[in-house]
């Protein structure tokens, strides 16, 4: 089969893909230079919307809604956007071989791509419980959710199964915002994870404590300290009853696992340097080979900010380094430099009419201030992260614009902490002081 050759080849076409596309058209990039090589079917879109808007039983998001670069508030950049721009979008085509040596990429159907400068944009796939050796985890209607082909058939068996149970494994933010969303869609939900309380890796127990009342408000049925042991299916293959560890049985219809991700390199195994299960780059998101970048989740990158090097698999650092190593590679073409890479860690989650946002380090002791009753009609309630007397990180539950923006400016400057009962009772003004 014939080679396609390209100045710039982008693998991967998720949301750094997509935020790199734009960069690439800003810095002047030349027609037929960029190509952008996808597993998926469709153009860059932005993967959160997957367990939010699209599970939604009316009015969901669907594309060409959703492409990048929406989410930051940018341009909607369509399929013809590329087009018009010069811009290939190979599509439903998997790299099965990367030979960084010779520059060269092989596609599932042999098909040769060879480039001057590659950037990695692989971004996770997700943890699969038969990894885990469970019992009847390859029933038909266990869902998981990374791509948007993931999401369509959870929507399609959301929509065959109505009103039935659903049994969600896994308390992250994949768990939490799809426990809401089959909620909505009136199912009867259980959800099972084997930590004492949701979201471990950011909430405390305090923060936690809200977000179980709220969803059991909201009928949520959380089983915790256990996990999903087994999977006892019918004649048609699918899930009837989920076996738990602890000995319970649960009914399901329905199963959604959200159990974490890890980073799709193995392409690249041996060929490049890795630290911290990631691919290690510079502040440019130059790797240890020449002309291969890699941006996203599969970065482990420096973290200006703590002096350490961190691998991060959030939206905004997916679109941020995207952008800077685009701008680093037209920048070195012109003998030019451009500022190191400067993260403040930011995240955000969104289910039933709640909305959290999150901005730097979660390090050191905590102290949580607001209203954080779940019973009550506008809870509003934050926490601080302080060490070595300074305030690292900060997290607000359904702030507006503005205050999101002070608890930025928090984490960024990690002012001086007075007391933590200070700061206790100063609450969101300490924030908005700063
Ligand atoms: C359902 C869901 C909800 C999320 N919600 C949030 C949120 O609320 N807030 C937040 O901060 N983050 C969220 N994230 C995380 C965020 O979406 C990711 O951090 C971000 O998408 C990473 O961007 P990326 O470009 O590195 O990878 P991705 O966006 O995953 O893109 C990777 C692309 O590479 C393609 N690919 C992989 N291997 C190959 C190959 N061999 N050949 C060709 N193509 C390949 C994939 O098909 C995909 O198109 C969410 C993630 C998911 C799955």
């Amino acid at each position: 089969m014939a080679e396609k050759c390209f100045k710039y080849v982008i693998i991967g076409g998720g949301v750094s893909a997509g935020y790199a596309a734009r960069e690439f058209e800003k810095q002047g990039v030349n027609p037929n230079e960029l190509a952008i090589i996808s597993k998926e079917a469709v153009a860059p879109y932005e993967r959160p919307a997957l367990s939010k808007g699209y599970m939604l039983p009316e009015g969901a998001a669907r594309l060409p809604g959703f492409h990048v670069c929406v989410g930051s508030g940018g341009e909607r950049l369509s399929p013809e956007w590329y087009t018009e721009k010069g811009i290939t979008l190979i599509l439903s085509t998997e790299i099965v071989k990367a030979d960084l040596a010779s520059k060269s990429l092989t596609s599932a159907a042999c098909e040769t791509f060879k480039y001057e400068v590659l950037i990695i944009a692989t971004g996770s796939t997700v943890l699969r419980l038969e990894d885990f050796g469970i019992e009847g985890a390859d029933a038909k209607n266990i869902f998981y959710l990374r791509e948007i082909h993931d999401a369509d058939k959870l929507v399609e068996a959301i929509k065959n199964k109505k009103n039935g149970n659903a049994l969600v494994v896994g308390g992250g933010y994949i768990g939490l915002e799809l426990s809401a969303a089959l909620r909505i869609n009136n199912y009867d939900v259980s959800m099972v994870y084997p930590e004492p309380w949701c979201m471990p890796r950011l909430f405390t127990a305090d923060m936690a404590a809200f977000y179980e009342g709220y969803y059991k408000k909201k009928g949520v049925n959380i089983v915790k300290g256990t996990v999903a042991a087994g999977f006892v299916k019918g004649d048609s293959g699918e899930v009837k009853e989920v076996k738990l560890k602890n000995g319970n049985m649960v009914p399901a219809d329905i199963v959604v696992v959200g159990v974490g991700a890890k980073p799709l390199i193995n392409l690249f195994k041996g060929q490049v340097e890795e630290e911290k299960g990631g691919i290690k780059t510079d502040v440019f998101f130059k790797t240890s080979v020449d002309n291969v970048y890699a941006i996203g989740d599969v970065a482990t990158f420096p973290m200006k900010m703590y002096g350490d090097v961190r691998r991060v698999e959030h939206v905004d650092h997916s679109r941020k380094s995207a952008e800077q190593a685009v701008k680093a590679i037209f920048a070195s073409k012109q003998g030019k430099e451009i500022e190191a890479y400067h993260y403040l860690p930011y995240f955000y989650s969104r289910s039933f009419d709640l909305s959290w946002q999150f901005f730097g380090d979660n390090v050191g002791e905590t102290v949580v201030f607001g209203n954080r009753d779940p019973t009550s009609e506008k809870p509003k309630f934050g926490t601080y992260w302080v060490k070595d007397g300074k305030v690292m990180g900060a997290f607000l539950e359904s702030g507006t614009p503005e205050e999101n923006q002070a608890i930025c400016k928090v984490a960024k400057v990690q002012p001086p902490a007075p007391s933590l009962e200070s700061l206790a009772s100063e609450g969101l003004g300490f924030a908005t002081k700063i």
